[in-house]
């Protein structure tokens, strides 16, 4: 039944494209069919999408990334810079700051360099002295080292950003069925039947979006792929005025996850030493990084935990760890507004993409980098089925 208690398969008629969750890659998937002048409707369990795309940073990280995820992120950038001019997103174009306070942490970041130098892609990393680290970041602690920019990451505002593409599709005639949890999917005839909390719904394409709760809906598929789920603490703090950083902040810790750093032959020697110095940070699995949100609040975070079934209970020692880290990195005291915990779904690899029916296609980021590159993997599974795009109209702009 819709809000008016009319049967959902009697109110509305099959579509070319029914997506299954309403966070960033299902978002994008709406965007990518709709693109190419598709018929499409988004079912999506709660009233608003709650989930990781609206419990992150807002990084958009593509420099980081390698392989599949780098030509997702690059694909995503566009897009993101695409959604922006049509939606009035608020995005960054200020790149990341890489704070290093170790010199192991600069040949990290030089090697990194080098190898996109080498790769013909230069420009991309750009190495700064610590006075210029201070001066886009705040930071005051004495050890840093110096750093760099990483010119073409970007920022968006996670509690913002859904939202406003939610609106825009709407805007542009996609149907979004809210508060519907879909309970089955089933191919027949040529089609796919979506069972949903409201009553039946069909469609020629399904693409199922569900990030974590994967588990839920496709357990057997989730179990092939070992996910599991990864909880993360977050904190959002106010920090004193001096505290302005020009884009959002990686620190070492970072560096020893993001694909492209971490395999270089030059992480080994930071990972050794940060996790021989600071158990107690390695404990948590911190990530300890920064973005500041346009009302001037910094988000803070953030410790990863996983399992398939993991605890709800957020213990204090990791957000003590954190907001003591942030202290000694800016100088200042953060005062904390809110704390939450955020989930992502975890896998062997980066994603998981599937067609486990005939017209179901399932794409879900199985690591920390929907934000980044779930655009990407979006219109990817829309290609596969529906072919190239459209050009972007601000396509060549950079
Ligand atoms: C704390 C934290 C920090 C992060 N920081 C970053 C970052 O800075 N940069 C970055 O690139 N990535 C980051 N990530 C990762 C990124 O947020 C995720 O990879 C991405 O948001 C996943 O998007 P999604 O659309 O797959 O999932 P979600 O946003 O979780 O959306 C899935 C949606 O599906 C809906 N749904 C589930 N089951 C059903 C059903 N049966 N029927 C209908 N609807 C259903 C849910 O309600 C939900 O709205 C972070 C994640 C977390 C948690």
């Amino acid at each position: 039944m819709d809000a008016q208690g009319v049967p959902l398969s009697a109110a509305h008629g099959p579509v070319d494209v029914l997506v299954i969750g309403g966070g960033i890659v299902g978002l994008g998937a709406a965007y990518a069919a709709h693109r190419r002048g598709l018929s499409v409707a988004v079912v999506e369990r709660q009233q608003r999408a709650t989930g990781a795309s609206i419990r992150n940073f807002g990084h958009l990280c593509v420099t980081p990334q390698t392989g599949q995820a780098l030509a997702y992120g690059t694909v995503a950038r566009e897009l993101w810079r695409q959604l922006a001019a049509e939606a009035g997103l608020w995005l960054r174009e200020t790149g990341t700051v890489v704070a290093a306070r170790h010199p192991d942490e600069l040949a990290l970041i030089a090697a990194l360099r080098r190898e996109r130098e080498t790769a013909g892609r230069p420009g991309e990393v750009v190495e700064l002295g610590a006075d210029e680290v201070r001066r886009l970041t705040g930071i005051t602690a004495p050890e840093l080292q110096g750093g760099a920019l990483l010119p073409r990451d970007l920022q968006a505002d996670p509690r913002e950003a859904v939202p406003a593409v939610t609106a825009h599709l709407q805007a542009q005639g996609v149907r979004f069925h809210l508060r519907t949890a879909v309970t089955g999917i089933r191919s027949a005839d040529g089609g796919v039947r979506v069972e949903t909390t409201r009553g039946p719904l069909s469609a020629g394409t399904v693409v199922v979006a569900v990030g974590h709760d994967i588990d839920q809906l496709l357990p057997e598929l989730a179990e092939s792929a070992d996910v599991q789920r990864c909880t993360l603490d977050m904190l959002r703090v106010a920090m004193p005025a001096a505290v302005r950083l020009e884009a959002p902040v990686l620190t070492g810790w970072s560096l020893i996850r993001y694909g492209a750093f971490a395999s270089l032959p030059e992480a080994a020697p930071v990972r050794a030493r940060l996790h021989g110095d600071r158990p107690d940070l390695a404990a948590i699995d911190l990530n300890q990084m920064y973005t500041q949100r346009p009302d001037g609040t910094l988000l803070v975070g953030d410790t990863h935990a996983r399992d398939i079934s993991p605890s709800p209970f957020q213990t204090e020692v990791a957000a003590d760890l954190m907001l003591a880290e942030t202290q000694a990195l800016f100088g200042a005291a953060p005062r904390v507004i809110e704390r939450w915990q955020g989930v992502y779904a975890s896998g062997r690899g980066d994603y998981l993409v599937a067609e486990p029916q005939p017209g179901v296609h399932v794409a879900v980021v199985t690591t920390g980098i929907g934000m980044t590159t779930g655009l990407g993997l979006a219109e990817a599974t829309i290609s596969r089925v529906f072919g190239p795009a459209p050009a972007l109209s601000h396509e060549g702009t950079s």
